[in-house]
């Protein structure tokens, strides 16, 4: 039997992973080969049945060049008849590689979970591989939304560094209210509710940030909750609080309409009294004490309240723009921080008041900061695109804001931003949060991403970071497939991406889904549920017409759900549940144009409940609590 050795240059926990990793596929890939994995302190080039895994300088080479190797992933791909070197510009680099590899031998990751593996097999002997690339982009990641099991995160984290992504963001200290929404079964009475603790997402998270340090990504943490966990009340979500809100935390909180206390009954969007110097103390104390205790955090967020107008109208906060006390505060912490000596890096918030530039304040370290664009009331009907900088932002009115929908007025304040910071910075964005649900193809908001991912170069921006639903593979997980392709390569054509995801995913018939999925796209008109344009004047044709197409191509699915297995046999199962879906979405949008609103009510009632005792089927890849939250606030406005 021939046998092939694997030999790691060190004996890290993510160097180990990578040998794991690699040995498991190259055995699915070629069961005839004994693979082995062992560890060495040197490099003997030219050894026989041997591919070695380690950072780039543990090769002596010096490509890919790179600006920070902590941050930034290249890869060094020599491997020639069964021998050679896979190298990265860091060990994530190096597990990066080992995918990128198993890429070039046919893998394919078409969604998480085993389900979504594509693995071809040949022999290994006459492998040739050679590759050295860089990614278009520093961060490349995944912010934990929407409702989702242990499970869920779990697999999206192994999932991510497979298809290119290098970071995951679990938001609040615990991503308590993430759990909660799917353990509490809360949009669906077919399921029990069960027990869930604070204590257990504290237990979830120590256990997802041990995966995510296992594959080496970068791990973001927190963002909103510091505006009131320094102050002993939880920010676990965004509910209103039941408990006593303690005497001395109300004199801190805005003053707004001449009162003070939490904002709308919930402390994540009271913001806080900036101008009082205890205030900033206090959170910022916070934020030293956590990290000091948290040195498994790359990047840690830190983000005032929010909700919208809810600033501090006192005396002394009104002469100052929120910015500006931000600004202050983060020139605080980074004195502090440098003082204990953690080099943790600090997200800055560009976001509802934050969209304004401070006046006067100036960061003093760049270094220590990366700056966070979170266009949230931006439309995704329309994509980022180079600058019209004759676009000005309008003027700061405390409390009487109105935000930016249009991508031009969007990128106005990006750049009004960048004449005073100029270090590292992201994109944060929400495609697949709610917009995609207007669009039941996914082929219109896909395009969006990429068309956005390929411009964030042009409007001065280092990546993307999605906040989204984990849960985002149904009909396809070909967006964020997509999204995390073209974040790696920018340069690679949309068509290449289409033609390789849906033959992958599908099979032979992949191209006739591809054009399935795309006519569904046009006729359900995706800007029309967005609210963002009038329905076309043949829109109730094309709901018709849509129905049609789903007919017509319904003995496709049957054909395939009949002649394939493994995986692609999955991809088929979920597009005939969706078939279902689209069916039906189609009716309830014509009965809501006509104005037939009892008629929608019905048809999204017979929806909802087939959809709801169907949960387990369709919960690796479809996130129901999203789905109903989405259309019942379009069904009740
Ligand atoms: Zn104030």
């Amino acid at each position: 039997m021939d046998a092939l050795k694997i030999v790691k240059l060190g004996n890290t926990e993510t160097l180990n992973f990578a040998g794991e990793e690699i040995r498991r596929y190259l055995r699915k890939i070629d069961p005839e080969k004994m693979v082995t994995v062992e560890s060495s302190s040197s490099f003997n080039p030219g050894e026989e049945d041997s591919i070695y895994l380690g950072t780039i300088d543990r090769f002596g080479l010096e490509t890919p060049n790179v600006r920070d190797p902590r941050f930034d992933d290249g890869i060094h791909i020599e491997v020639q008849s069964g021998k050679g070197i896979i190298g990265g510009t860091n060990e994530r680099s190096v597990l990066l590689g080992v995918y990128r590899f198993l890429r070039e031998l046919g893998c394919r990751w078409i969604r998480p979970g085993d389900d979504g593996e594509i693995v071809p097999q040949q022999s290994l002997s006459s492998i040739d591989v050679k590759l050295i690339e860089k990614a278009s982009y520093r961060h490349r990641g995944i912010c934990i939304e929407g409702a989702v099991s242990y499970e869920n995160v779990r697999d999206i984290i192994d999932w991510a560094p497979k298809v290119g992504f290098n970071s995951y963001f679990i938001q609040f200290r615990e991503g308590y209210t993430f759990f909660e929404r799917w353990y509490s079964h809360i949009n669906n009475p077919f399921k029990e509710k069960e027990p869930f603790s604070v204590e257990k997402a504290r237990e979830f998270v120590r256990n997802l940030g041990g995966e995510i340090k296992k594959r080496g990504l970068i791990y973001h943490a927190v963002g909103h909750g510091w505006t009131c966990e320094p102050f002993g009340i939880p920010g676990l979500g965004w509910d209103l609080y039941e408990g006593e809100v303690p005497e001395d935390y109300i004199k801190y909180t805005a003053e707004i309409n001449g009162k003070r206390g939490l904002w709308e009954g919930i402390p994540l969007n009271t913001n806080l009294c900036y101008s009082n110097p205890e205030v900033r103390n206090i959170v910022t104390d916070s934020i030293v004490e956590y990290l000091e205790t948290h040195p498994e955090i790359d990047i840690l967020h830190f983000w005032l309240a929010d909700g919208t107008n809810n600033q501090c109208e006192c005396e002394e906060c009104r002469k100052v723009l929120p910015s500006d006390f931000y600004v202050m505060m983060l020139n605080e912490l980074d004195k502090k921080l440098s003082l204990k000596g953690i080099d943790t890096k600090i997200v800055f918030l560009l976001y509802v008041d934050l969209l304004w530039p401070p006046e006067k304040e100036r960061i003093e370290n760049p270094e220590r900061f990366i700056m966070m664009f979170a266009p949230i009331t931006r439309s995704y009907s329309d994509t980022f695109k180079p600058v019209d900088t004759s676009v000005k932002i309008p003027e700061y009115r405390r409390n009487r804001l109105i935000f930016p929908k249009n991508i031009e007025e969007n990128l106005a304040f990006l750049r009004e931003w960048q004449k005073i910071f100029s270090g590292d910075s992201f994109d944060f964005d929400y495609h697949l949060m709610w917009a995609h649900y207007a669009d039941p193809g996914y082929m219109d908001i896909a395009r969006v991403i990429y068309e956005d991912v390929k411009n964030l170069k042009e409007i001065g921006l280092n990546g993307l970071i999605s906040c989204q639903i984990q849960r985002a593979f149904f009909p396809t997980g070909f967006p964020m497939y997509l999204m995390a392709s073209t974040l790696w390569d920018d340069t690679v054509s949309f068509e290449e991406l289409v033609n390789d995801y849906f033959t992958n995913a599908y099979g032979p018939d992949g191209s006739l889904v591809k054009d399935y999925l795309t006519r569904l796209s046009v006729l359900f008109e995706p800007p029309v549920l967005r609210r963002e344009r009038p329905p076309s004047s043949g829109f109730t044709e094309n709901l018709a017409r849509a129905r049609d197409v789903i007919y017509e191509f319904d003995p496709i699915i049957r054909k395939n759900l009949s002649s394939s297995s493994g995986s692609v046999y999955k991809s088929w199962l979920y597009l005939d549940y969706h078939k279902n879906v689209a069916y039906k979405l189609s009716l309830i949008l014509e009965a809501l144009f006509k104005g037939e609103k009892d008629s929608a009510v019905k048809v999204w009632e017979e929806l909802k409940g087939m959809l709801q005792k169907e949960e387990d089927v369709l919960q690796p890849v479809f996130d129901l609590f999203e789905f109903i939250s989405v259309f019942e606030r379009v069904l009740k406005s």
